[in-house]
């Protein structure tokens, strides 16, 4: 799940020995019921994928690509077959800009460079009071929903941002000097903030320039594709998927962020249906797993595995995030994010009666998580798209922290959530049940140029 500013997480003093006995974590109770997915299997993968020899599965990281190769070897192993290629892995590539330098006059003057910072696409930019469109963002203007709309128009502007949003700023100059990663530089545009010096920059602009440089590499990304052919339609595609990357470690390196809840457990999740619908073998739509890369700097991973298909054979999206913890409806219960958006989780509650259980509506609409993971990449097109959680976000001490590792997990709760999954999604692998369309008009655009 992504952060909702993608900020990079403080350093945590925290310091656990990340000692993982298998054996006290099987506790009686998995036995007691008949399992329709083994338990045991569920236990070996997350237990790999949280480990500390994955480092916290950064993008770009020699140890995600570890976690990749497991992944795809745990694919063949279950019968899978690739997408489009020989492999598992769909590797791809993209563009990193890391801005270099930044000078900026207005009305003759200079801007000292603790007032200025760019987010931009463009290799070398020059601006002598042209080219770009000048914005003045006053005390009373909300500076957060001014840079979104830019964001999302593209193109290249110069703002001058008043005093008062001076915090505001910061946190987005310390964003923007970290650098932007783009699938595609395409739409390319620079946005350009300077922060008004209470009484050096006047509030009308006679005239500006700027200057600035970045370097752009190219660095490649794998997500990891499966398929299940449809026995009966198999150009329905039933998607069930995960991202398997997370944040690496700590900036001194001492610290893993295993990421076991986000989202080593959706990933665990994914696996362990691959196996239970692979073993059963009777399913009459195509079925496609898949564990994307990048999800938390930007959902990369999602963005480019939209395109290698037609999402209007995708019958729906099960995004599978963060289901490691009980939620807050109690163990092994599920929400899911955007319900209204389309009648899938009415579909799939259909089903759970049987079990007497249900999907519930995602408690904290106020987080915006619909668009907080891949199934937003898919919504965009249309997809019934949706993520699957049970995190209770509004006070998980171990969100986006090291101390998210398998120890602070409930497996069995888990273990009941990937069941109640295989049992809910039953009837779209049968072709029985075809959830409404979302409508794409009624999904937020991300931005062109951050
Ligand atoms: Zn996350």
């Amino acid at each position: 799940m992504m952060k909702k500013l993608k900020f990079i997480p403080k350093k945590k003093q925290h310091s656990t020995l990340k000692t993982v006995l298998v054996s006290l974590l099987i506790t009686s109770s998995f036995y007691t019921t008949a399992e329709i997915i083994p338990s045991e299997q569920v236990i070996k993968d997350i237990t790999y994928l949280a480990s500390d020899d994955l480092k916290g599965r950064a993008s770009f990281s020699p140890e995600i690509d570890k976690a990749a190769n497991y992944i795809a070897k745990r694919f063949a192993e279950i019968g899978l077959q690739p997408l489009h290629s020989e492999s598992f892995l769909q590797t791809f590539t993209v563009s990193q800009i890391q801005p270099n330098t930044l000078s900026v006059n207005l009305n003759g003057e200079k801007i000292s460079p603790k007032n200025t910072a760019i987010a931009s696409t463009i290799e070398k930019l020059e601006w002598d009071s042209n080219v770009a469109q000048v914005h003045i963002i006053n005390k009373d203007d909300d500076m957060r929903t001014a840079l979104r709309e830019l964001n999302q128009q593209g193109g290249q502007h110069l703002i001058v941002i008043d005093n008062s949003h001076k915090k505001t700023f910061k946190a987005y100059q310390g964003y923007f000097n970290r650098g932007l990663t783009k699938l595609s530089l395409e739409h390319s545009g620079a946005l350009v903030l300077v922060l008004r010096d209470d009484n050096s920059v006047e509030s009308k602009i006679e005239q500006y320039k700027v200057s600035a440089s970045a370097t752009i590499t190219q660095q490649t990304l794998t997500n990891v594709v499966g398929v299940l052919p449809g026995k009966q339609s198999p150009e329905d595609i039933v998607l069930y998927s995960s991202h398997y990357d997370h944040l690496g470690v700590t900036e001194d390196g001492k610290q893993i962020y295993n990421g076991a809840d986000d989202d080593a457990s959706g990933t665990t999740a994914v696996l362990n249906l691959a196996q239970f619908f692979a073993n059963k073998g009777d399913n009459k739509r195509s079925l496609m797993f898949s564990a994307f890369t990048a999800e938390e700097i930007g959902g990369f991973g999602s963005k480019y595995f939209s395109q290698q298909l037609n999402p209007d054979h995708v019958v729906a999206m099960i995004n599978i995030e963060m289901i490691g913890k009980p939620s807050k409806f109690g163990a092994g219960t599920i929400w899911m994010t955007g319900m209204e958006r389309s009648n899938l989780g009415e579909l799939l509650n259909k089903n759970l009666v049987e079990i007497n259980t249900k999907i519930y509506q995602d408690p904290y609409p106020e987080q915006g998580l619909f668009y907080r993971s891949d199934n937003a990449t898919l919504a965009r097109l249309g997809v019934p798209a949706h993520s699957f959680s049970s995190t209770q976000l509004d006070k998980d001490q171990h969100y986006h922290k090291v101390t998210d590792d398998i120890n602070s997990l409930d497996l069995s709760s888990m273990h009941k959530v990937i069941e109640t999954l295989a049992t809910a999604t039953q009837p779209l692998v049968d072709g029985l049940a075809t959830p409404t369309r979302i409508d794409k008009a009624q999904v937020r655009s991300t931005g062109k140029i951050y």
